[in-house]
């Protein structure tokens, strides 16, 4: 086991991506939704911009009113998903709550979905797994990387995933399942969450509640991947207590310049998947990249 540089990680992830697409017919085009101006997803829209240029990626960002209506939005989704241009689609969450998230979310066309939010592709890749799947859920597909980097045995391991959502939590553990770990997912209406995390062996965290995990709660050795981004005071924070939980355990992703970076590399993975596909008329031919 060692250490991984995230953000070296990261522009690894990038520049083989940027391989490929150099030698493809056309550049892969994602178009990404910012609605309203929460600063964060501000932010984040533009670390995907900077990341996408240095992958030979064309991205189109489309800023629509906070005021929005959702009969307006879902639109505006029609108009892209009829744009033979676009190969992949991206909304920022969160949305304006007049947003109906869940369905503005299923209005993208299947095969331009790269965050593998349409219930079609995350059915897709839980009944037949990654190999198999049009598109990854990206933190997953994230952590599993940071996992494979630091030559984490998995197969046979204790993994505690705490946090159940559909964008991190739940497509974690499926991955980790996948790989032959025996995985308890633990939640807010866990009773004795330390119960569980000091049983594991890798303890990957994503609650959203700064410094949940504290170094009491860490097995000797163990593997923390900290997918948590709180905001504080224009301070970024992990779920993870980083400098008392680096006294038990064998690696603890850092954040920021953890999970994060490695998150928007391998969303632009899932847009070469897409504009692969797309370009050869939905013949599933595979980019030459190894997932993991
Ligand atoms: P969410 O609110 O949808 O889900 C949070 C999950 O954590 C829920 O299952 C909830 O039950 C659980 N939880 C909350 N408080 C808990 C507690 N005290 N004890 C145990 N479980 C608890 O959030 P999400 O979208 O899954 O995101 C989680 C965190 O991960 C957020 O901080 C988010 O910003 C971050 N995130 C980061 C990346 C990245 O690229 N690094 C990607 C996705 C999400």
């Amino acid at each position: 086991m060692h250490a991984v540089d995230c953000k070296a990680l990261a522009e690894k992830i990038t520049d083989e991506i940027h391989n490929e697409t150099k030698s493809m017919d056309r550049k892969p085009v994602l178009a990404m939704f910012l609605v309203g101006k929460d600063p964060s997803s501000e932010i984040y829209i533009h670390k995907k911009e900077e990341q996408c240029i240095r992958a030979g990626i064309e991205s189109r960002k489309i800023i629509l009113s906070e005021n929005i209506t959702h009969r307006n939005l879902l639109a505006e989704i029609d108009k892209l998903n009829g744009n033979a241009d676009i190969d992949a689609i991206l909304i920022q969450l969160p949305l304006p709550k007049q947003i109906i998230e869940r369905e503005a979310l299923e209005r993208i066309d299947p095969g331009k979905d790269v965050d593998c939010l349409h219930p079609l592709n995350f059915g897709l890749f839980c009944e037949y797994g990654s190999e198999e799947a049009r598109v990854i859920p990206v933190t997953a597909l994230a952590v599993m990387k940071i996992l494979k980097e630091c030559d984490a045995a998995i197969k046979g391991q204790d993994v505690v995933v705490v946090g159940s959502s559909n964008i991190a939590g739940k497509p974690i553990a499926l991955m980790l399942v996948e790989k032959g770990a025996t995985v308890t997912i633990c939640h807010d209406k866990t009773k004795d969450l330390k119960r569980y995390t000091r049983k594991a062996d890798i303890l990957v965290v994503a609650a959203g509640k700064k410094h949940l995990v504290t170094k009491n709660m860490v097995k000797y050795g163990a593997i923390v991947i900290d997918v948590g981004i709180n905001r504080e005071n224009g301070i970024m924070r992990g779920d993870v207590d980083f400098d008392n939980v680096s006294e038990v355990a064998s690696y603890v992703t850092p954040v920021p310049g953890g999970v994060g970076p490695i998150t928007v590399a391998t969303l632009l993975e899932n847009v070469l998947r897409l504009s692969y596909r797309k370009q050869s008329n939905g013949i599933v031919p595979k980019p030459d990249i190894e997932i993991i």
